[in-house]
């Protein structure tokens, strides 16, 4: 068949062209689509010339459309592909021994004590890209086995997934440690009887002298029977807090003292501290290194990736590991992520919510993920900054910059723009010979996506006209100093004070004002504005008018105000209330 005459390969090539163009900012490459479709429509070997000549045609074409044109037509015919695209076209380094298993797993393992915030992004970052590189599989485990000193709270656990599904990273599969407490349990008991493990009744500080001498104390020989008898009186309640401990046997001269006969299980008051989804069910709750052993191994996790603060639960695991013959998973450890600026400790946000400082999780001072979704950062900000770290061990120092900098490369296309004037005050403009009729973009690179027009209108029998402009601009210091009043005319400054200005046209040429170095100042009619607060990142409120066209506006629509920095619409009534992104 000729190649011109085949509408179902002229589609294919369409689309292969579209997605190379997409991925090469907006310029398909004629060489890998060729290579492409005769991959997949061999029949056209032999007709390779005519083939490429179509090729070519349909390249050209694509290749004319803009890439948000490009980028809207594959979103809109093939989503599937954006998708992948999104997992695959990130470049963190290859995970370890991958071909040794079926699937690669990761989990991410949050105790649902908190909301999300910037300091749990790496971990779930990490995690979710890699399963997806890998075409494997996210676990959701909530380690909620503590109900007194890190006590889960119900909200969590929703907010939580909530959080996951926002940045884009939600699990494939989700567990809950406080429904596997008979799990945590079963495997004790193997340890037990095997010897592997005994329940230890010393008084906390007897024990630490001998283990620090490397010595082990009375309990640690006793035999499984005898050790059998204390755990039933340990699951049964017989022992009060602090009375009775299951430790896990390593090395007695391992150099870590720390490592030494590791407690697994011990006994918590759960009258006194319930737990918020089992209340007072169990009166012996698993330790952190028992839980997420168990777990990880009958989750069939085949790489951890978690910060290297974990390095030693790691040696502790292993001791376990081997007891139960289990090989242990592959472990990444990452330095610490610090990011200078923001509040990434948990008991300070808990608390501040607490004392009412805080009076919601997006109050946006937070770092929490709802706060920055309030804000208008965008997820993928997020993402791109973790994947660009990436996993090193070494530690890295992040800013509020580099966040807005990941943040800004996504909204400063994405988003229109529009005119909001903070602090505004009354400039009456005198000698202005006609009405001007104002078309402004809504965005320079993106003429298709219209404008907005503002007339300003002279008064019958009267040559001044009223326009809102920022204090900040017109104030006694431009006195007798030419201004730019953007996409409008250039105004001498006559009088300004906190409550009004006064000016007179000198011309409408913009050359004039760019000879004169005269400053671009925005400017709102007065009469076609819209009151707008603006939320900033301190809580404190900046007041303005924005311009009329800002009354389409819609709640979540991010926009960016001209010079004065990127907001996210959040209340649209008889005044706009926004939330400041960035500048
Ligand atoms: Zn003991």
């Amino acid at each position: 068949m000729n190649p011109k005459e085949d509408a179902s390969l002229k589609e294919l090539i369409r689309k292969s062209a579209l997605l190379n163009a997409v991925k090469h900012d907006g310029n398909a490459q004629t060489g890998p689509v060729v290579g492409k479709i005769l991959g997949e429509k061999p029949e056209y070997r032999d007709k390779v010339k005519e083939l490429s000549a179509l090729i070519n045609e349909i390249v050209k074409e694509v290749n004319g459309l803009s890439i948000d044109e490009q980028k809207r037509i594959v979103e809109q015919k093939w989503p599937e592909t954006l998708v992948k695209e999104k997992a695959e076209g990130k470049h963190l380094p290859p995970l370890p021994n991958v071909d040794k298993y079926h699937q690669v797993v990761t989990r991410y393992a949050p105790n649902p004590d908190c909301v999300l915030h910037l300091g749990s992004a790496r971990a779930i970052v990490l995690c979710y890209e890699y399963a997806h590189m890998y075409k494997g599989s996210f676990l959701l485990r909530f380690e909620d086995t503590d109900p007194k000193l890190k006590r889960p709270s119900l909200e969590f656990y929703d907010l939580i997934r909530k959080d996951l599904a926002w940045l884009g990273c939600k699990p494939d599969e989700e567990y809950v440690q406080s429904d596997r407490i008979p799990i945590y349990y079963e495997y004790a008991e193997k340890l037990l009887k095997a010897g592997d493990a005994y329940v230890c009744t010393c008084k906390h500080d007897d024990f630490r002298e001998r283990i620090l001498e490397q010595k082990p104390c009375d309990c640690r020989d006793l035999s499984v029977e005898e050790n059998f008898v204390r755990w039933k009186r340990m699951l049964e309640g017989g022992y009060k807090e602090g009375e009775a401990v299951l430790r896990v046997k390593t090395d007695l001269d391992h150099p870590n003292p720390a490592v030494r006969d590791w407690p697994a299980a011990r006994v918590i008051d759960t009258e006194k501290f319930p737990h918020p989804r089992v209340g007072s069910k169990y009166k012996t709750w698993p330790l952190y290194n028992l839980a997420c052993g168990v777990d990880d191994h009958l989750m069939g996790i085949t790489h951890i990736i978690r910060g290297k603060e974990h390095l030693t639960n790691e040696v502790r695991q292993q001791y376990m590991y081997q007891h139960l013959g289990w090989k242990y998973p592959e472990a990444i450890h990452y330095g610490r992520l610090k990011i200078t600026g923001a509040t990434l400790s948990k008991s300070k946000i808990v608390q501040g919510m607490r004392e009412g400082i805080y009076t919601s999780w997006d109050d946006p001072r937070l770092a929490t993920f709802a706060a920055l979704k309030r804000r208008g950062i965008q997820p993928d900000a997020i993402k791109k900054m973790i994947v660009d770290v990436g996993p090193k061990t070494s530690d890295v120092i992040l800013s509020w910059e580099n966040l807005y900098a990941y943040n800004r490369k996504i909204l400063d296309q994405s988003t229109d723009r529009y005119f909001f004037v903070q602090n505004p005050i009354e400039l009456t403009v005198r000698k202005v010979p006609k009405s001007f009729d104002v078309k402004l973009g809504l965005h320079p690179d993106h003429p298709e996506r219209g404008f907005r027009t503002y007339r300003i209108q002279l008064p019958e029998g009267d040559d001044s006209v009223l326009l809102w402009v920022s204090k900040k601009d017109v104030d006694a210091s431009k006195v007798g100093i030419m201004l730019r009043l953007m996409e409008l005319f250039n105004v001498k400054i006559e009088k300004a004070n906190m409550y009004s200005a006064e000016g007179v046209f000198v011309s409408e040429s913009y050359e004039d004002a760019r000879k004169a170095k005269a400053q671009l100042i925005h400017w709102i009619p007065v009469g076609n504005d819209f009151p707008c607060n603006v939320v900033m990142p301190d809580a404190t409120v900046t007041e303005g008018v924005a311009e009329g066209a800002c009354k389409r506006l819609k709640p979540n629509d991010i926009v960016q105000f001209e010079r004065f920095g990127f907001v996210r619409i959040d209340q649209v009534n008889t005044k706009l209330v926004a939330y400041f992104a960035q500048k």
